[in-house]
């Protein structure tokens, strides 16, 4: 078996554990950097490496729309194409074709859509979803889901959680067929010496030929739907669970409308009604506040796309809340985005120059912000992992709220 999950230590709901990938192993709990169109946003593999990221994100829709699922596979699979050899995960697509896509017609076989690129029309089924997945080549592939907006009344939850869970057995048989038919062809990789000048003390990802020729296994994760009616979550969990041994567990449909209370009740709900031995990943969730109050209730894995996004738009995350970088008060602010933080830009640039940067438009100051934002939530997961090891989560994690919450959120 490729795929395991090793929990270390827990306290309460909260754990720490060890999901190991054909790519390597995953220390948990951990934030996932998100490369929907295959790049990091501004930030290269080897600064990924530097700052700590373990797994990181693609996604289906928005690879098989451009460059195309099947250019990716010609070229050597995801990890190859864009560089990274850790763990990858990829999305299905299901979040995008409900939410991007323009004038979608859903039937029981699947979804036709059109392309938000160049509006050509697109039916996605769930075995088609499969197969692009398949020819990505990620580690973690999540099945082909029916999502719905977040204040969605009973009956539409009931709808889609059930159409999901159908979805999901199609999702298998798919995957296991696929994984019964002739090895997937991949490039042969050339070798060439690694780049004496470059310093990087892990590996330098581009050069070493490292990458699995083959296709490796893939995991596929089921994602448990249910809107905000814990009934209907409870009930999704419970019959997913019992459906087939998952490698581990989405939890999707959250952070998408609803408030905050009522996406913790449904972790709650979610954390009581998954088994404790396999992760789980909450997906799209990705604030500072929300990974915390997620790791508390048994949540393993979590990304969201807001640390770059945010970076871009001049926001940055620090202990003390928000900051928005483009304020007149930096002007001539000596200090670093935030004083604890170990980051590269942290450690070297100060809010003034950052500011000068976004103000001139220069493309660094998007790289910096980006790359600090990052760091943030990787090093958060890291300090609630030794957290829970150390037994001392509830404090630690009341402590890091109070502070972050006393601050007013600066929106951006
Ligand atoms: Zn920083």
């Amino acid at each position: 078996m490729s795929f395991q999950f090793e929990v270390q230590s827990t306290s309460d709901s909260a754990r720490a554990a060890v999901f190991h990938t054909p790519h390597g192993p995953v220390e948990t709990p951990a934030f996932m950097p998100v490369g929907t169109l295959a790049t990091v946003k501004t930030l290269d593999p080897e600064d990924l490496v530097r700052m700590g990221a373990t797994m990181i994100l693609g996604n289906a829709y928005h690879l098989h729309l451009r460059p195309g699922d099947d250019v990716v596979k010609e070229m050597g699979g995801l990890h190859r194409f864009m560089c990274w050899d850790g763990p990858i995960l990829t999305d299905s697509g299901g979040f995008q074709v409900f939410s991007l896509a323009k004038l979608r017609t859903l039937n029981e076989d699947g979804v036709e859509f059109q392309s938000h690129i160049d509006g050509s029309k697109r039916f996605f089924t769930p075995e088609l979803v499969m197969q692009i997945e398949r020819n990505l080549g990620a580690d973690v592939i999540m099945q082909f889901d029916h999502v719905i907006p977040g204040q969605s009344d009973e009956a539409s939850a009931r709808d889609a959680s059930e159409r999901s869970i159908r979805w999901l057995a199609r999702c298998l048989a798919e995957v296991n067929r696929l994984e019964l038919g002739p090895p997937v062809p991949h490039l042969k990789l050339m070798r060439a010496e690694p780049d004496k000048t470059v310093v990087t003390p892990k590996y330098v990802p581009t050069r070493t030929g490292e990458f699995a020729a083959q296709l490796q296994q893939q995991a596929l994760f089921p994602i448990v739907q249910g809107g905000i009616h814990p009934h209907i979550r409870r009930q999704a969990a419970a019959s997913i669970a019992s459906m087939h041994d998952w490698p581990g567990f989405g939890i999707g449909g959250l952070s998408v409308g609803e408030d905050k209370p009522a996406m913790y009740e449904m972790l709650d709900v979610v954390d009581e009604a998954l088994p404790r031995t396999h992760p789980r990943y909450l997906m799209g969730v990705g604030f500072p506040e929300d990974l915390i109050e997620g790791v508390l209730r048994g949540v393993d894995l979590f990304d969201c796309v807001a640390p770059t996004r945010m970076g871009r738009n001049g926001a940055a995350f620090t202990h003390d809340g928000r900051l928005n970088i483009k304020r007149a008060e930096f002007r001539t602010d000596p200090r670093p985005l935030d004083e604890s933080c170990q980051c590269a830009t942290c450690s070297r640039f100060t809010r003034a120059y950052i500011r000068h940067l976004f103000i001139a438009d220069e493309m660094l100051g998007l790289r910096l912000l980006s790359l600090h934002n990052v760091h943030f939530l990787l090093s958060l997961m890291r300090s609630a992992r030794q957290a829970i090891q150390t037994g001392t989560i509830e404090e630690w994690a009341r402590e890091w709220l109070l502070r972050f919450r006393a601050s007013p959120p600066i929106e951006v």
